[in-house]
């Protein structure tokens, strides 16, 4: 090494250093989270293809930190996770979910359904089933207006765990849904093992669909694949309209995105379903 070598290593192990501290905190944080209610929900519409109303929403996680502001889930989700918090923060946004959908009865023209992520890690924990199926009774909310998103990269990391957790939920009548599809490099034989219901295809596939060669061959395999499986298809990230018109001549059934909503407090979310124009 130059003379400068050691003084780089310093450097990065410093920066390192700080990181650490800084997640550290962060974790810290977010174990008393949830006791000081600084979590919240937010609902981005979901809209029908063919009614051109809304659907339902996926309910999406909010942390609320007091000094920071916003927190993004896309930075603490992975620290519930490692530090093996997102099971009880999982069952809390589930809970909170359902709750509110079922709020949403009587709201729209036809049922309105609740999309939940579920991280990989929940599926190693205790009995995943039974705590839905006990949160859909506390909250009498019909299984169909339910439907469980897990990533494609976590039903393909354990295809056993998750074929056994799709079986007994579907059994119970709950959705599945297989998020970020395209971007888990799973196995057309995993698939064939899962049974699910909808398959949602990643934003980066969307983004600019209308314009780009590669992005039309993959969405146009994907609707057919599940126009094959008889299951639904769904667009996630829709910003533009020339994306919208591309997927929905070529046969994608929902549409998600910034196009129609940005994910919404409660509130607006129903005063959305009402009145869709007026937002
Ligand atoms: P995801 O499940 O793929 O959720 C979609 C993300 O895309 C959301 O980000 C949403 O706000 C954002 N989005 C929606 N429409 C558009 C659009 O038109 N353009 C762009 N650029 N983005 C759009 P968000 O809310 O920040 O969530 C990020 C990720 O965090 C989620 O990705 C999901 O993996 C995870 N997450 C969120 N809530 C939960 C939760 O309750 N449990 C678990 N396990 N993960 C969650
Ligand atoms: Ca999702
Ligand atoms: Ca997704
Ligand atoms: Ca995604």
């Amino acid at each position: 090494a130059g003379p400068e070598g050691p003084i780089q290593v310093q450097r990065i192990d410093a920066a390192s250093a700080a990181a650490e501290r800084d997640r550290y905190a962060l974790e810290q944080d977010l174990r008393g989270a949830l006791a000081n209610g600084e979590f919240e929900l937010r609902y981005q519409p979901q809209i029908d293809a063919a009614s051109g109303r809304v659907s339902g929403a996926e309910a999406l996680l909010r942390w609320r930190h007091p000094e920071r502001g916003m927190v993004s889930p896309t930075l603490f989700i992975p620290v519930l996770e490692e530090a093996g918090l997102i099971e009880e923060v999982g069952l809390w946004a589930l809970n909170a979910a359902c709750r509110e959908a079922r709020s949403w009865h009587r709201l729209g023209q036809g049922p309105l359904t609740v999309a939940v992520n579920v991280s990989a890690h929940q599926l190693d924990g205790a009995d995943l089933h039974s705590r839905i199926k006990r949160t859909l009774e506390r909250h009498s909310l019909r299984a169909g207006m339910l439907e469980i998103e897990l990533t494609e990269s976590a039903a393909a990391a354990d295809v056993n765990r998750a074929e056994r957790l799709f079986e007994g939920l579907r059994g119970l009548g709950i959705h599945i849904a297989i998020d970020d599809f395209g971007t888990g490099f799973s196995s057309l034989s995993a698939l064939r093992v899962l049974a699910f219901d909808k398959i949602k295809i990643d934003r980066q596939f969307v983004t600019e669909v209308e314009a780009r060669r590669d992005s039309q061959a993959i969405c146009q395999s994907v609707i057919a694949l599940a126009r094959g499986l008889g299951i639904r298809v769904i667009a996630e990230g829709v910003e533009r309209e020339e994306e919208y018109l591309w997927l929905r001549r070529h046969g994608c059934s929902e549409f998600q995105g910034y196009y129609f909503s940005p994910p919404l407090g409660a509130p607006d979310f129903q005063a959305f379903v009402r009145n869709p124009a007026a937002l």
